[in-house]
């Protein structure tokens, strides 16, 4: 193998539920560990990407070419600027193919999420990890490690799996900052759940910083991680480069009709977000009362300051409900749950309560 493909450690993604019925016998599992949206796709995505199924005998639109136009059309830009992935992480993979190699450095934050690691060593290029600051980037370190061999910076926001955001001013001073010959992609997986008033959209921002990559995804607010889709909004030189590396069928056909769907289904987006906006309420406050304190977080997952955090999560599976140890991100005090709907979040609560009513 590669060397840098020799070192890598594969993703970790949330216990399965029936892996939990199998191994501790629990029935009646809740799941609050992979950031998914409780109440799925809206019923337009669903019908889409059924009625997508009768045309299967044939390959998808290689360019995307329905959806890229209607996510243009939506962001403002045109559909040149627009690399469609299955799902986002194959875009940030792209961007590693397209532009990293084996003398080139990748910065990112500590605590990031982990697919920056996976994609930078895969393509045998260096990371540089810049330590945290209150749990989130520290744009001033980041900008500070940024050095000759720099080619992508990598930032998340909000950041998966600590929830910490950048403000607008702070991000764009840092991309006004960086050498316009090193690529900063800002990951917005979770752009649609953000409630914060200098939240950046920073889609607007690629006309004046050609070297800045937005990704967002079809898996998180609009309920279609099964299906994954996602898509990276660039500079068009930028998004001909990563089209050049990208499967020429990368996004099938029903995924592809569900997002366009989904898209246009505004209504399933607000109340997926207002129930968000009170289920992370509900969850802070009710670890508050529990004597926890957590990083304040505006996506659909919060971490959990519990302590022991390996054995907790081993106590809650078997109560019978998942979340996700953050040990592999360096945080191994920490648990990281999603928003669930509201009786999931309660009966989260009460089976913390459970399990470390032991220790206490
Ligand atoms: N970026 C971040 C910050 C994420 O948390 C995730 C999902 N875990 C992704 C990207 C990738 O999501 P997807 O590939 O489903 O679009």
């Amino acid at each position: 193998a590669a060397p840098g493909v020799r070192r890598l450690s594969p993703y970790q993604p949330g216990k399965p539920l029936d892996a939990l019925e199998r191994e501790y016998g629990v029935r009646n599992a809740i799941k609050l560990a992979s950031n998914e949206n409780p109440l799925g796709p809206g019923p337009a995505a669903v019908a889409a990407a059924r009625a997508a199924l009768e045309g299967v005998g044939r390959y998808p639109d290689g360019a995307g070419f329905g959806l890229k136009r209607a996510l243009a059309a939506r962001l403002g830009v045109d559909a040149m600027q627009i690399t469609l992935g299955n799902g986002s992480n194959d875009v940030l993979e792209l961007v590693a193919r397209a532009f990293l190699g084996p003398d080139t450095e990748v910065v990112y934050a500590a605590h990031a999420f982990a697919v920056y690691a996976l994609v930078t060593q895969a393509a045998g290029a260096r990371a540089v990890v810049v330590p945290a600051r209150d749990w989130g980037h520290d744009l001033d370190a980041m900008r500070a490690a940024v050095g000759p061999r720099t080619r992508l910076v990598f930032i998340a926001n909000p950041n998966n799996p600590t929830g910490t955001w950048l403000r607008a001013g702070d991000l764009e001073g840092f991309v006004r900052a960086v050498p316009e010959n090193v690529l900063v992609v800002v990951d917005e997986a979770y752009f649609e759940y953000v409630d914060e008033p200098d939240y950046p959209d920073t889609v607007g921002w690629i006309a004046k910083y050609p070297n800045l990559i937005t990704t967002r995804t079809f898996s998180k607010i609009h309920g279609l991680a099964g299906l994954r889709v996602g898509y990276g909004v660039s500079h068009p030189a930028v998004a001909d480069l990563l089209n050049r590396v990208r499967q020429p069928f990368n996004v099938n056909s029903a995924a592809a009709a569900a997002a366009e769907a989904a898209l246009r289904d505004e209504a399933h987006v607000a109340r997926s977000r207002d129930m968000n906006r009170a289920g992370l309420r509900q969850l802070t406050e009710g670890t508050k009362k529990l004597g926890l304190p957590h990083i304040p977080s505006t996506a659909n997952f919060v971490c959990i300051e519990v302590g022991q955090a390996a054995a907790v999560y081993e106590g809650l599976l078997r109560e019978g409900v998942i979340v996700r140890p953050v040990a592999n991100y360096g945080m191994p005090r920490h648990l990281r749950v999603t928003v669930g709907l509201p009786e999931e979040n309660e009966r989260f609560l009460k089976a913390l309560d459970k399990v470390l009513g032991g220790s206490r």
